[in-house]
């Protein structure tokens, strides 16, 4: 038995990383999962959902630009058309660009909060109406140890992410007594294309000062997020949760 036998739910930028973690770690409890991302990168979101049905779950790739209204309202009737219900959602998508606050261009400043702020509001709002109808759910965004703390370099990423941490405890409270609970995580420096792909020189800074000195990994978030999606964490709504290796810990 797993703790998501007979639910059903979304995750967004699971066509690697992160976001493929928790989609396989959903199946492998026993979810129905409805695999969300872009078009461009319908090869990876498709392996996602190779990776889940060749071990006997049950999975569906819907290409979803987050930050379109009319894409995140499809999504979440998808889910609900193919499963039945939107049990669960890990909102998750999201785009990192580097550059000093005086030096980010403007297009990337809007694309960064078009993703990164504007996605995760959107799903809420779709995902939320169709929780109030079925009667409840739960919902885990994908914030940042950034959302947390000042990080150099990463200024719109950062602002996008502390937003997130606000959107978070706001929904949560305001949706908790209608059996929706809210809440998100916020790792730190973790292994995945989003972080193997920078500089070297980042790489060092962002370890530089994590008691650990080591990058996490996609899956140790995924069980953060799989808790905070199930009953075993019913009593915890609002709370962003730091998977970051103790680096926002003094
Ligand atoms: P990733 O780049 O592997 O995953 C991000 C996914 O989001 C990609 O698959 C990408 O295609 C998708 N995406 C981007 N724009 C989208 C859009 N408009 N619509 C739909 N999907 C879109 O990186 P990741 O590290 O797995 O990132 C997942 C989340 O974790 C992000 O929100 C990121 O900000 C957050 N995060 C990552 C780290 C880290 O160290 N890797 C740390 C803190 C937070």
């Amino acid at each position: 038995m797993g703790d998501f036998d007979g639910k059903a739910g979304l995750v967004s930028g699971a066509a690697g990383g992160i976001g493929r973690a928790t989609a396989i770690a959903f199946a492998r409890e026993g979810g129905s999962v409805v695999v969300a991302d872009l078009e461009t990168l319908r090869h990876q979101a498709e392996e996602t959902v190779r990776l889940i049905t060749e071990n006997g779950g049950a999975a569906i790739f819907v290409a979803t630009d987050v930050t379109q209204a009319d894409d995140v309202e499809a999504l979440v009737a998808a889910v609900v058309d193919t499963y039945g219900s939107l049990d669960f959602a890990h909102n998750n998508a999201g785009i990192l660009k580097v550059g000093f606050t005086a030096e980010i261009e403007e297009a990337d400043f809007d694309q960064i909060i078009a993703v990164d702020l504007k996605g995760v509001w959107l799903a809420m709002k779709y995902e939320i109406l169709q929780m109030q109808k079925q009667g409840g759910g739960a919902i885990v965004n994908t914030a940042s140890e950034a959302g947390l703390v000042g990080t150099p370099m990463a200024g719109p990423y950062v602002a996008a992410k502390h937003a997130v941490v606000g959107l978070t405890k706001t929904a949560a409270g305001e949706y908790a007594n209608q059996n929706i609970r809210i809440n998100a995580v916020a790792p730190g420096a973790i292994e995945t294309p989003m972080i193997t792909d920078l500089p070297q020189e980042a790489r060092d800074s962002l370890l530089a000062p994590q008691p650990l000195h080591r990058f996490g990994t996609a899956d140790e978030v995924a069980d953060a997020v799989l808790w905070l999606a199930s009953p075993r964490s019913s009593f915890v709504v609002g709370a962003i949760l730091s998977i970051d290796g103790g680096a926002t810990s003094n």
